[in-house]
């Protein structure tokens, strides 16, 4: 294959979520006097890995999906009910590497935008590999989580799964600081407020112009906006906003696609892995 002069983006499935929306957008369905009582509603969303292929800094994958086994007892009962996970082995992180000809050996940085159970959750994968021993998150990120599964010892607390991040041999964490540019064409952005630490990633293609993936800075388009619209799940509201508004600058200045992170009616529309956008 001759050299890449720019680099290609691919959108990977990991399956989907089902959850109530109003986890996704917060009192989406409000009671009103003339409906007290209205129901809640069930939705699926998709769960998104984002893989680059890169000229200079080669494979850098983005999220990892929820662990293989996560319905399957890894998954305590609150989340497997709350939001459980609906794919086929087709889904799997290692089937979607292979549709590209990729193991995770072949990784060469993996970023975590944030560690909630279904962006960490393969996180296993990487265990012993390039990727694995410099895993790039959010030093806020990394404290928070640490923060909220052993203050009470608990294996499972706000979306974070002690066992994901912990404990793994053969995995080191590379925490960065803020805003960081891994070449001319990518930047690390800072998002928090859904969690304490989130990363979402800008990227400049050549032929397909610039996106920017939020992860879950933005569940979904509603909670983008305009105006910013609160999840029903978020860590700090304020910050939630501000994040959202500083994505809504760069979109301006790059005329970027900006990418949610769990929204069914955008993720139809995307180019999907083996496809991609160079
Ligand atoms: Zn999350």
């Amino acid at each position: 294959m001759p050299a890449l002069n720019s680099p290609r983006l691919y959108f990977i499935s990991n399956g989907w979520l089902e959850n109530d929306v109003a986890l996704n957008v917060a009192l989406h369905n409000q009671g009103t006097a003339d409906f007290p009582n209205r129901a809640a509603e069930w939705h699926r969303v998709p769960s998104i890995s984002i893989l680059i292929q890169h000229p200079t800094l080669g494979w850098i994958l983005i999220d990892t999906g929820s662990h293989d086994e996560a319905m399957n007892g890894r998954w305590p009962e609150k989340p497997r009910k709350g939001s459980p996970l609906v794919r086929t082995t087709d889904d799997l992180l290692g089937a979607r590497l292979a549709q590209v000809g990729l193991k995770p050996a072949d990784i060469d940085w993996l970023i975590l935008t944030h560690l909630h159970l279904d962006h960490a959750g393969g996180l296993y994968h990487f265990a012993n590999t390039k990727a694995g021993s410099r895993v790039v998150v959010h030093e806020v990120e990394l404290r928070q989580a640490l923060y909220e599964v052993f203050v009470h010892n608990e294996e499972f607390k706000n979306a974070y799964l002690r066992s994901d991040f912990v404990g793994l041999s053969g995995i080191n964490f590379e925490p960065i600081y803020g805003d960081t540019e891994l070449a001319d064409d990518i930047t690390l952005l800072f998002l928090p407020g859904h969690s304490a630490g989130l990363l979402g990633v800008m990227v400049h293609l050549a032929n397909s112009g610039t996106f920017i993936f939020m992860s879950d800075a933005a569940y979904v388009a509603a909670n983008y906006g305009p105006p910013v619209r609160q999840p029903g799940i978020v860590y700090d509201t304020v910050a939630f906003q501000a994040s959202c508004e500083k994505v809504r600058w760069l979109e301006r200045r790059y005329n970027a696609k900006v990418i949610f992170g769990h929204d069914p009616q955008q993720f139809a529309t995307l180019r999907q892995s083996p496809e991609f956008y160079d």
